[in-house]
């Protein structure tokens, strides 16, 4: 697993998913016997496996948690730091039925590195077929290549803790009685680009107003109303009083950027539904 965060979880919160797999099973390790989940190699080694999702309540099975070979789950995890082309190249290599394993024996480095550098230059690499393969889509093609997935909460599939139901929302915002400032907000958060955005912009984009604390006061209030009319209870503010946007988002500070809010996706598609 290493020390590293991945989908959005720091790795304190992705090491406790090992813990909670043993109570619950008596094992060490899920997926005896079952070939990797990306190249199919059947002869895997037992207690390798990676999840996407380290959310509770946590699953063992895909779409969160997979079989993976060794070859594989260094390569997933490295792909960010790889030579540009390389994680695509390894890509088509399963594509055309290659192992995880053998991939660094049938491409030498320079090989590899050749090949890597013309798909970064954008040209189509074919492949000889190794072994015949299922068809796709593979889930392990949609994965993303932006290092901000590591950090950020837009990448966690859930969010860390659970969160009201679409079903729920949608009746909490039919009966909110929202007003036009409190339904734009909801609606350009929704709409943000990966359900992400700051307060600044919120304001800006969707009461007309320069000042950040114009939204929060307004978001803040409105997420304290659904708060109480979902019977949700609220995370903690580390002095003790309720954090009320964490019902319609989780927060992170971005290295780079003012802090932001990754709506929940259970009210992004509530307000898809509701407010649009
Ligand atoms: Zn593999
Ligand atoms: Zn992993």
């Amino acid at each position: 697993m290493g020390n590293a965060p991945y989908n959005g979880y720091t790795w304190q919160q992705r090491a406790r998913i090992l813990s909670a797999y043993r109570k619950l099973g008596g094992r060490s390790a899920p997926f005896e016997h079952v070939p990797c989940a990306m190249c199919c190699d059947p002869d895997r080694p037992p207690g390798k496996w990676h999840s996407e999702d380290y959310s509770e309540p946590y699953t063992f099975q895909p779409p969160q948690t997979y079989p993976l070979c060794k070859p594989c789950h260094g390569r997933l995890h490295k792909r960010f730091n790889a030579a540009p082309g390389e994680w695509e190249l390894f890509c088509l290599h399963l594509e055309a039925g290659g192992y995880g394993s053998e991939f660094v024996r049938l491409f030498s480095l320079s090989q590899r590195r050749a090949l890597s550098g013309e798909i970064a230059a954008g040209a189509k690499i074919k492949l000889l077929s190794k072994r015949r393969r299922e068809p796709g889509p593979y889930w392990w093609r949609d994965l993303t290549l932006d290092p901000e997935s590591l950090h950020a909460p837009w990448a966690r599939p859930r969010p860390l803790r659970p969160r009201p139901d679409e079903a729920a929302f949608v009746e909490a915002l039919a009966k909110a009685g929202l007003s036009e400032k409190e339904a734009a907000l909801l609606r350009v958060h929704g709409n943000a680009p990966r359900r992400t955005t700051s307060m600044r912009t919120l304001a800006r984009e969707a009461l007309g107003d320069g000042n950040p604390q114009t939204a929060n006061v307004i978001y803040g209030k409105l997420a304290a109303r659904l708060t109480k009319m979902l019977g949700w209870i609220p995370d903690c503010r580390p002095d003790g009083s309720p954090a009320w946007m964490s019902v319609v988002a989780e927060g992170w500070s971005p290295p780079d950027r003012e802090f932001e809010w990754s709506m929940v996706p259970t009210l992004a598609a509530a307000v898809q539904v509701s407010l649009t």
